[in-house]
């Protein structure tokens, strides 16, 4: 799998890519899981966003235009040398994987990488004119797609292309990751990203239970997962993460018992464990998967206990509400600390304030604002044959976009909110702002997922499962009808 560079609402956000702690013991401590409760599952199973961004790509409008966004990169460039994080999309994929609810395109035709690159190289020297060609980049994300669509030497050609127009680092703190579909690499491929300057790789593994492979079209064996995590580790990647999918067709709980066996035995550094939503109306690759074969909700949910245990037990620390990581690892350090960030390409130490998209149907956040690339690639490629910056929609977040997506960032990633922060930043009196947002937050709390204990909302480790739910309070869109457009919270 690939990630899509953030568009809500998706199916599954990889990185998918995503604020003072407190809160958060191992769910295998918790035996008594709220998410076992019936009552409270048909309660918060609902339709909702996984806040990859707030406001979410729903509310992006064409009235957001290039001009839009080269104002916004006018009050950037006053930044001088702020950090900056790069995302480029390869869109290509080999073969179609039945779950996937990414912005690719298969082909077997390998000529289309190169004249991909060749807009890229367009795009890339538009936007580093206008957003600071000396910033240094902090981050650097390649997704897709299928970024290893591209050979080697494209790869090589990508890169200088970048460093050529960008302030590349060579810090160590730099995080420069890239998603690899395991079928697409060798043990060379790898040699060859680490001296590109990759130190992160995020391997799309899914599932090893051979029968939930076939169910999705997607068949990889353990000794191919087995021999990259061993390369990666001999050429001293920082990381190695894994992507896993629970929900898929097929999977029950005693077949992800044994697939969680077998990642734990593998120990990457990183998981990624995506909740899989069902949406073939939006997703017309998911129509080859038979609605039947799927788990049901109470299934799911055991899966997320049994994720959450078994994970935890292994010595793993539950970040957020999807990630895993080792307990040294710096993005535990950093949860520990309230210091825990999120954008689009995942969850980071040192995120930068601005995040510049490159590619068809990417994503930038600048300033006060999201702007999204055409999401089809002929008219990616048409307003760059006329020298326009591709930018297709956007939106500018108003002060009270700018509040509440800063609590829900605090909420996502630290499961706590400040209200004292948020007061301060903002120059507001949390309770007459948000009343109504607190009364829903106590219905919540009466059914023990949070307290609110004077200038904190805690959540609990029995809410985690419920954190978009949660969010969802503050989100002033959703009672615009939205949801139906969003996957299942559950
Ligand atoms: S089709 Fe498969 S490899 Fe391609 S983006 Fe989707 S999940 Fe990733």
């Amino acid at each position: 799998m690939s990630t899509t560079p953030v568009s809500e609402p998706m199916a599954i956000d990889s990185r998918s890519g995503s604020a003072a702690i407190i809160a958060t013991e191992p769910a295998a401590q918790n035996s008594n899981h709220s998410c076992r409760d019936a009552d409270l599952i048909s309660k918060y199973d609902v339709s909702g966003p996984r806040y990859t961004s707030y406001p979410t790509a729903l509310q992006f409008s064409e009235t957001y235009t290039e001009a839009t966004y080269r104002q916004q990169a006018q009050v950037n460039l006053k930044q001088g040398i702020a950090p900056v994080s790069l995302y480029v999309h390869v869109p290509f994929c080999q073969n179609i994987c039945y779950y996937c609810a990414c912005n690719k395109i298969v082909t077997a035709d390998r000529s289309v990488a190169r004249t991909y690159l060749d807009y890229l190289h367009k795009e890339i020297s538009l936007q580093s004119e206008l957003v600071g060609k000396y910033r240094p980049v902090t981050q650097l994300h390649l997704g897709g797609g299928t970024p290893t669509f591209f050979d080697g030497a494209e790869l090589t050609e990508l890169m200088h292309l970048l460093a050529s127009h960008y302030n590349l680092s060579d810090s160590e703190q730099r995080e420069y990751s890239i998603e690899i579909d395991p079928r697409t690499v060798t043990q060379d491929s790898l040699a060859l990203l680490k001296g590109l300057g990759f130190n992160r790789l995020s391997l799309g593994v899914q599932d090893f239970d051979e029968q939930v492979q076939r169910a999705i079209n997607r068949r990889q064996s353990v000794a191919m997962i087995k021999t990259l995590t061993e390369t990666a580790r001999l050429y001293q990647f920082k990381s190695v993460s894994y992507d896993l999918i629970y929900g898929l067709p097929l999977q029950t709980p005693a077949s992800l018992a044994e697939t969680l066996a077998t990642v734990i035995d593998l120990s990457p550094d990183r998981i990624a464990f995506y909740n899989y939503a069902h949406l073939p109306q939006r997703f017309s690759s998911q129509r080859a998967i038979d609605r039947l074969d799927l788990p049901s909700a109470q299934q799911k949910i055991a899966m997320l206990a049994l994720i959450a245990e078994q994970l935890t037990a292994a010595g793993y620390r539950h970040i957020g509400m999807d990630h895993f990581v080792k307990p040294q690892d710096e993005l535990a350090r950093a949860q520990q600390a309230g210091k825990l960030q999120r954008n689009f390409q995942g969850y980071s130490t040192s995120l930068a304030q601005d995040l510049v998209g490159l590619g068809v149907s990417s994503i930038s956040s600048l300033h006060a604002s999201y702007a999204q690339n055409e999401r089809d690639l002929d008219a990616y490629y048409q307003r760059l044959d006329r020298g326009e910056l591709p930018i297709s929609k956007g939106v500018e977040l108003t002060v009270d976009d700018q509040i509440r997506r800063q609590i829900i960032v605090q909420l996502i990633c630290n499961l706590q909110l400040s209200i004292a922060s948020i007061e301060k930043q903002f120059a507001i009196h949390f309770s007459e702002y948000f009343s109504q947002e607190l009364l829903a937050l106590q219905l919540i709390e009466n059914d023990g997922l949070l307290s609110c204990e004077g200038d904190k909302v805690i959540i609990h480790e029995r809410g985690r499962p419920m954190l978009r739910n949660i969010c969802m309070c503050f989100d002033r869109y959703l009672p615009q009808g939205a949801t139906a457009s969003f996957s299942q919270t559950l």
